[in-house]
């Protein structure tokens, strides 16, 4: 708002302020308000105290008003009456004319000349030009243009506040230019915007073309895809986390400079391979018919009944929490007791894919979380190796022989174990290899052991144990007649009307060719007959083809003529018969140890845990003339001393009166060596009431057995493996067992078949095991 120019309202604008309609001629008085506020709160304060005069120069019929103004006034008083109208006396400004106006045209036509310069180019231009011309001094054209100012109100009053209208001039122009200036940047900067976009669409466009040009060339010629490129579209396509793309482009990039034959690019393939092959994609966690997992248990294995029943549970628990993963379950047994094969069947019932993973011998941590890259021939380690190999990321992952993890200076794998195990930390396993984590998350873990003793006390912990106690002599009949032998024959090519074995030949070969509580050997022993059978059947047919042919009746004589395969030639089949079996498997029966037929003083059976179950074992004691030193010798030798120790003083203190024997005599103590390489020292019980029937003379019969430690008081402790020690007594014709008291509850896992056979009498003092034996009358014993 400054004199000499045109200012424009609103027709209403102007009846609102003025209250009345706008007529030509209408002198006016133009203040600009301090804020903007509503008529009813304004005050004198409201108002600058420098305004404006004019009249009302034209109404025009679109609605405006055009005023012109023409001096500037001070406000001297103004009043604001009750109906919002406002009273006011002004007088005129002192001007300070200081301007030459040739001067003043000058400075205006060499701003209309900027202007129409900064205006060119635009489409707007020309108009604008046009309008430019009807203005006549700098103060129309600063008015017209003010709206687009970036001004206060504060500084566009101190323009029309300047006395000097040299200065009001200068400061008009100035904001005509700066006006100029800013939109000229602006324009630039919108248009420098624009270049970059349309760079960056450009570029897009080019990638996706030359992708798709890319795409039609590989197919064309797929031979001829490079590394590089084939590792470009695997990493695209492997929906690896951020975390991992980002690594694995880091590897490619290294790959792309190392790639005209550096030392380190095989290196980076392996990475590159192993990353982009691994499954990165989530599984959809998927309802499981239990119904349906139960059958596939039961067909795929005979027995296992609550190994069966708490696999089942496990199965319904995820299926409510719609997990993949659920506690990690740990089978304890003996080799070939199925624990591994289960592990195959669950991954059949749950309709996941299995892998085992082998951890025997594992001694270093790197083996269970890969090597760092920077270690030459670094590899991944077994857990990661194995998902890869599963091929998706919720496998059910069978980890074999936990027990056998060593520990050596390379680190403990054990603890290493425990992380993938640790369902808090699983799901950002990081293999050093792989250098990125990975989602363990969804993987089930299944471990696998020959027992527990050897397992780390953390890892042991975070796992549920299951037993397998091994098999019965008629559980292995009924695996072999329903599992074993249908596989072994059909992986050896015989049929059974080309080969018939009795039930009572399977029984023959479960007793005297297998020693084992699973049933490994036993399949063993199964594939042998057949192998040895397909000989003998190959043979015989081949005879009977060439009689056929003789008769002139060619192939067809034996089976189907309508099916497509070659028919084979029929021929009589091969009965296996006992006496054959020696010579078809190849082996000689096994030696199990039985009871001994005669009872001898210092002579008791003993029973062992084995690796392949359970066995028994012979004490024998013997005084020679001498002066009180003992020698044990035989198998368990040093594992023995110390439970010879504690009989020999537990037997000098029940018998004092015989105690002067170990002074005048020689102790010899033997175990003989069995067939099978014994375990475990728990013999405390045995090697006592040895002793005590050798001091006595009083024999016990062979066909007790006994288990079980004992303490310096004559307390038997516990002992593990009850299940398989007495399975291995009924298999070797025992009739009674002492067992520890504290053991009684394991008796739940022994098969009801092996305790109809058996006296089982839990004791938990020897001397009870001792008056029950015979060697302690009970009068003797009371006086004790
Ligand atoms: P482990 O892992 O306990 O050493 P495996 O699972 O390897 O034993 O079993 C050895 C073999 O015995 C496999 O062929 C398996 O199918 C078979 N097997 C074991 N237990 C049974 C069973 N209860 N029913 C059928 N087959 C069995």
């Amino acid at each position: 708002m400054v004199p000499d120019a045109n200012i424009y309202l609103k027709s209403d604008q102007y009846r609102h302020l003025a209250r009345r309609y706008a007529e030509v001629n209408d002198r006016v008085v133009l203040l600009s308000c301090r804020k903007e506020e509503h008529r009813k709160d304004m005050t004198e304060d409201s108002f600058y105290p420098i305004g404006v005069t004019g009249f009302v120069k034209e109404v025009n019929e679109e609605g405006y008003v055009e005023i012109r103004t023409t001096g500037r006034v001070n406000l001297d008083m103004i009043g604001m009456n009750p109906d919002h109208t406002i009273e006011l006396t002004v007088s005129r400004c002192e001007e300070i004319e200081d301007l030459d106006e040739g001067v003043e045209q000058a400075h205006f036509e060499q701003l209309k000349a900027d202007l129409k310069e900064s205006w060119q180019g635009f489409e707007w231009g020309e108009q604008a030009m046009g309008y430019l011309n009807q203005f006549h001094s700098i103060s129309e054209v600063a008015v017209a243009m003010s709206i687009w100012f970036k001004m206060s109100a504060e500084e566009k009053y101190e323009i029309l506040a300047q006395d000097s209208h040299k200065k009001r001039l200068e400061m008009l122009e100035k904001a005509v230019y700066e006006f100029m200036e800013v939109s000229k940047v602006t324009t630039k900067a919108a248009s420098a915007q624009q270049e970059e976009y349309q760079k960056i669409y450009k570029e897009s466009a080019i990638k996706k073309q030359m992708e798709l040009l890319q795409r039609e060339l590989d197919e064309m010629h797929p031979e001829k895809v490079s590394d590089i490129r084939k590792f470009e579209i695997k990493i695209e396509e492997a929906g690896m986390n951020e975390t991992a793309k980002g690594e694995a482009l880091k590897v490619l990039n290294r790959l792309k400079q190392e790639s005209n034959g550096g030392t380190e690019a095989g290196m980076l393939y392996d990475y590159l391979d192993f990353v982009t092959e691994l499954s990165w994609k989530k599984e959809q966690a998927q309802d499981i018919d239990l119904s349906e997992a139960e059958a596939v248990l039961e067909e795929d294995h005979f027995g296992l009944k609550k190994v069966k029943q708490r696999i089942i549970q496990q199965i319904a628990v995820m299926n409510l929490k719609k997990q993949q993963s659920g506690s990690i379950l740990l089978f304890v047994g003996a080799p070939g007791t199925g624990k591994t094969s289960i592990g195959q069947s669950i991954a059949k019932a749950l309709h996941r894919k299995y892998v085992r993973v082998s951890l025997g011998g594992v001694r270093d941590e790197a083996d269970i979380r890969g090597h760092r890259r920077t270690y030459i021939g670094a590899m991944p380690g077994r857990i990661m190796d194995g998902i890869k190999k599963s091929g998706v990321s919720n496998p059910v992952m069978v980890l074999d022989e936990v027990d056998k993890l060593g520990v050596s200076y390379n680190g403990d794998p054990a603890s290493a174990l425990l992380e993938v195990l640790d369902p808090e930390q699983n799901n950002t396993f990081t293999d050093h290899y792989m250098n990125v984590p990975y989602d363990l998350s969804d993987v089930m873990f299944i471990c696998t052991a020959n027992s527990v003793d050897t397992i780390p006390e953390p890892l042991l912990n975070r796992m549920e144990v299951i037993r397998f106690s091994g098999y019965t002599a008629s559980d292995k009949f009924q695996i072999a007649r329903r599992h074993l032998l249908p596989k072994s024959m059909k992986e050896m090519g015989v049929t059974e009307e080309q080969i018939v074995i009795s039930d009572d030949i399977i029984r023959c070969i479960i007793d005297n060719y297998t020693m084992e509580s699973g049933v490994r050997g036993l399949r063993k022993r199964l594939d042998t007959l057949c192998r040895s059978a397909a000989v003998e059947v190959s043979k015989r047919v081949g005879a009977a083809a060439v009689e056929a042919l003789k008769q002139g009746s060619s192939a067809e004589a034996g089976s189907d003529a309508a099916s497509d395969a070659p028919a084979v030639p029929k021929a009589d089949p091969i009965v296996v018969k006992e006496e054959d079996l020696r010579e078809m498997l190849d082996a000689k029966p096994v030696r199990h140890d039985r009871v001994l037929a005669e009872k001898k003083p210092g002579i008791v059976t003993g029973l062992a845990w084995t690796a392949a179950g359970g066995e028994i074992l012979f004490i024998e004691t013997l005084f020679t003339k001498g002066n009180g030193k003992f020698t044990v010798t035989g198998q368990l030798g040093d594992v023995m001393k110390e439970s010879v120790q504690i009989a020999v003083s537990l037997v000098k203190s029940m018998f004092p009166d015989k105690a002067s024997l170990f002074e005048e005599n020689d102790l010899h103590i033997h175990v003989p060596e069995g067939a099978v390489p014994k375990d475990g020292p728990s013999a405390g019980i045995t090697m006592t009431t040895a002793l005590a029937s050798l001091v006595s003379g009083k024999a016990v019969a062979p066909t007790i057995a006994m288990t079980g430690e004992v303490s310096l008081r004559g307390v038997v402790t516990p002992i593990g493996g009850l299940p398989e020690k007495l399975m291995a007594a009924s298999r070797a014709g025992i009739q009674t067992v002492f067992i520890p008291m504290e053991n009684e509850d394991d008796l739940d896992e022994v098969p009801q078949e092996v305790k109809d056979k058996l006296t089982i009498i839990a004791v938990s003092d020897v001397t009870e095991v001792l008056e029950k034996t015979g060697i302690l009358d009970e009068s003797e014993a009371a006086q004790e």
